[in-house]
Parts: structure tokens; C-alpha cells; sequence
């Protein structure tokens, strides 16, 4: 398939997406869902249930996106639905403390390793941001480091050689950053010891705290040894800095205590966002108590919001942590993506470009021209872009819809059945037979 040939969303998608880009910048209100990165016009969305996404030509498909992460019991969960439904009945917003709100605090705080206090925001780009202004006013130094790789959020002190949309779209950072505001963010590659500990030689003393994805999933899966991660945690604590575990995505998606749990890492300061919100715009940090009470009205650092701990959106997370330990949500999902594994690896063996398949619980990716998991982003072959555009729309036509950028990560959902991953293997091996000059 030529680039001109790649059509994506059908008649109705390519006439609402024409209305979108008269009143919206490209159509879109987050960059990389306007397909920039495989070519083509974006499926305009009219409803989603389950495993199944419904575009408004009325083509139904097999969403692997699952809303880039949140939707961990799969779309319109009837018991989250339900509990929403109750909840807005009751009213939509008080801006007054609820009992979702609290109920939701407990259980995060209960869940998560080394966390006594934790507070709601309204996406994960907030809950990075707070953790930030709160590690440097906890250490009274200015400086932060992050790696390349790593998404976390578009804050202007994280717009870095930031991951996600950014590497698709080939733009080390953004414009409108102040150069005074990037030069107080180091980054450096993952999976590299000896980079850090240089880093930390020659700055620790200036150094507030590192951040880093719990399991980096923004620019690939990049997972890391366990020993990165325990040295990263020991160079903090021989420093003074503090290490900010950003869990947005793996936070009770690995499990209830996130990636901590998985590597045995206790961070100082934990971000959130995604499945706890269970769909619905949400996005917490937290941490332990003597650091958190540095936040107002405690303590001096300003940090608020007018729909923070929105009732309906605390709902929605409860009832949503809440089915996935009623019903051994984690486990099911761990042997679903063995499932997966047991079908997907046998028909990238014979894929004309080597690829191997990543996995980290219910999170997946293909990773192109490689026949191990990488784990930095420097790693990755640059021909991959160009391969997954091709087996992506090859995909789309065979109604199964991964996410439009090679470098956005798939998600399994409690609404994935077996059925659903043989229908995917056997989609993947026609798209894999159809690619074209690589
Ligand atoms: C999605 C994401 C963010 C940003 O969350 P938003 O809700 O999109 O602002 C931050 N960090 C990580 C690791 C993410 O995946």
C-alpha cells in the first residue's frame, strides 16, 4: 500500500474530521490521534463498548488502545456505568471535600508501596508537575532530571527530547519553552549507570529529584533491568535527591502497587493518572506524609484545582480498582497476555521484517528490527516508523485498530476474550504478509 492509498477512517469519519480542522489546531485536541505519524484520516469515533471501538461510519473494531490506557475493564464497563450513573444523579460537581474522593485517597494510599498521603488532580500532566514543584521545594534545589524516552506530560520543564507524540512527530522539544526553564532539566538515556553517576558527580548537590516512567511505555516499552532502577534509587538517596516513580500508566495496571511493586522500589513521590480515573479525567501524587504536608494549606507550596476530586470522577476510579479486585482483575490479566504472547510470537517468527513482541503485564508493543526487547530509546531502529504505518492501516482494514504511532504501547483490557486474540493474531499475519518495500 503507497502512502497516497492509506485512508483510515471511511466517508463520515473523513467529512466530521474536515469539520474538526476548521475549529480545532489539525482536527484534534492531543496531537498523535490525528494519524500524522502513519498517514491517512482518523477514525471519528461514535461509540465504544468493551473490546469494541464504533466509528461514525458505523465500522466496528478491535481496540488495542483502550483510550491509551485508562480503560483497564475494557469500554463502558456496565458495573462503572452504573456507579456513574448514581453518582451523577447526586450532582456533577461541589468543590467541597466527598466520600468518593476520600474512599478513592484510602485505597490508593493503601495500595501503593511507601505512600501515607495522596492528592487528586485532573490529568496526569498536573500530577507530574505538582510532584515536581513539591520535590524542589522539599530539597530547596532547582534542577531535575528526567531520561530520553520518557513521556511525562507536557509541562514546560518536561518538554525535554520529551517521548510519545513528540519523537513521532521528530521534535526534540517544544516551542514556546523558555530556554531558562529547559536548562534546569539534565536528561539522560536510560539503562546507562555509568551516565547517571557521572551526572550526579559532577551535580548532585543541585539536583532535586529524578523522574522516571515506571515502566518507561511513551516512546516504545522500553523496560529496565532491575539493577538500573536500584542504582538510580541508590544515587538519590546518596545525593539528597528525590525519586519520582511517574506510574500514570503502570499505577494499578501492573497491579496495585504499580511498577514499585513489580521492581521492589519504593519511590518518595508517585504519580498517577489513567486507570485510576477509570476513564474520566484524573491524576494524583502522593507520597509520604512529612513531604506531602509541604503542599497548602499545610505547608507553602501552592497546588490546586476546581474539579479536583470531581465526584464523578472518583466514582468511576473507585468502581473501577475496586472490579479489578473483586474479580482478580491483575492475575486475569497477566494470563491474558501470556495468551497473547502464545499467538502473536509464533506469526512475528515468520514476518518478513524481525520484530519482537514486548510485554509487561497488560501493556504490549511490537518492537520493529529487533530480535530482543530494547531498553533506551536510542536503540530503536529509525526504519520502524515507516514498516508500522504499513501494518497498521493493513490492520485498520482488517477491523483490528492499534494505536497510530509505532511508538505508542497496546493495552489489554478484562474485555478482551481469547477469541479477540486470535482474531488479532490472524489479522496481524495478513498485515504482516501484505508490507511492502523495507
Ligand atoms: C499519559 C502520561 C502522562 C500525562 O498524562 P495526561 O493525563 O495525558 O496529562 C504522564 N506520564 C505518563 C507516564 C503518561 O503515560
Amino acid at each position: 500500500m503507497s502512502i497516497d492509498e492509506r485512508v483510515g477512517g471511511g466517508p463520515e469519519s473523513r467529512a466530521w474530521f474536515e469539520r474538526a480542522k476548521r475549529v480545532t489546531p489539525g482536527g484534534v485536541d492531543s496531537p498523535v490521534r490525528a494519524f500524522g505519524a502513519v498517514g491517512g484520516t482518523p477514525l471519528v469515533i461514535r461509540e465504544a463498548r468493551g473490546a469494541t471501538i464504533v466509528d461514525v461510519d458505523g465500522r466496528e473494531y478491535l481496540d488495542f488502545v483502550g483510550s491509551w490506557g485508562p480503560l483497564i475493564l475494557g469500554h463502558g464497563h456496565p458495573k462503572v456505568v452504573e456507579a456513574v450513573e448514581a453518582a451523577l444523579k447526586r450532582g456533577t460537581s461541589y468543590g467541597a471535600p466527598c466520600m468518593p474522593e476520600i474512599e478513592l485517597a484510602e485505597e490508593v494510599v493503601a495500595s501503593y508501596p511507601g505512600l501515607e498521603q495522596v492528592r487528586f488532580v485532573s490529568s496526569g500532566t498536573e500530577a507530574v508537575m505538582s510532584a515536581i514543584r513539591l520535590a524542589r521545594a522539599a530539597t530547596g534545589r532547582d534542577l531535575i532530571v528526567k531520561f530520553s524516552g520518557c513521556y511525562h506530560g507536557h509541562a514546560d520543564a518536561l518538554l525535554v527530547a520529551a517521548g510519545s507524540g513528540l519523537v513521532t512527530f521528530g521534535q526534540p522539544s517544544s516551542a514556546g519553552v523558555p530556554k531558562d526553564f529547559a536548562a534546569l532539566t539534565r536528561v539522560a538515556p536510560l539503562d546507562e549507570i555509568s551516565t547517571l553517576e557521572r551526572l550526579f558527580d559532577a551535580d548532585g548537590d543541585r539536583i532535586a529529584c529524578v523522574v522516571i516512567e515506571g515502566v518507561p511505555a511513551n516512546n516504545g516499552l522500553l523496560v529496565q533491568r532491575k539493577a538500573f532502577l536500584e542504582a538510580l534509587r541508590a544515587l538519590c538517596d546518596r545525593h539528597g535527591a528525590l525519586l519520582i516513580l511517574d506510574e500514570v500508566i503502570t499505577g494499578f495496571r501492573l497491579g496495585p502497587g504499580g511498577a514499585a511493586e513489580r521492581y521492589g522500589i519504593t519511590p518518595d513521590l508517585a504519580t498517577f493518572g489513567k486507570v485510576i480515573g477509570g476513564g474520566m479525567p484524573v491524576g494524583a501524587f502522593g507520597g509520604r506524609r512529612e513531604l506531602m504536608r509541604l503542599l497548602a494549606p499545610e505547608g507553602g507550596v501552592y497546588q490546586a484545582g476546581t474539579l479536583s476530586g470531581n465526584p464523578i470522577a472518583m466514582t468511576a476510579g473507585l468502581a473501577t480498582l475496586r472490579i479489578l479486585r473483586a474479580e482478580d482483575g491483575w492475575r486475569r490479566l497477566e494470563a491474558l497476555s501470556d495468551a497473547l504472547a502464545e499467538r502473536i510470537e509464533p506469526v512475528l517468527a515468520k514476518s518478513p521484517v524481525p520484530a519482537t513482541l514486548v510485554r509487561m503485564g497488560s501493556i504490549f508493543w511490537i518492537a520493529w528490527f529487533a530480535s530482543e526487547p530494547p531498553r533506551s530509546a536510542e536503540s530503536l531502529d529509525p526504519r520502524t516508523s515507516a514498516v508500522y504505518a504499513q501494518v497498521f492501516h493493513a490492520l485498520l482494514e482488517r477491523r483490528v485498530a492499534l494505536a497510530p504511532s509505532a511508538f505508542e504501547v497496546g493495552f489489554l483490557s478484562l474485555a478482551h476474550e481469547h477469541a479477540d486474540l486470535d482474531r488479532f493474531a490472524d489479522a496481524l499475519a495478513g498485515a504482516l504478509s501484505s508490507i511492502e518495500n523495507v
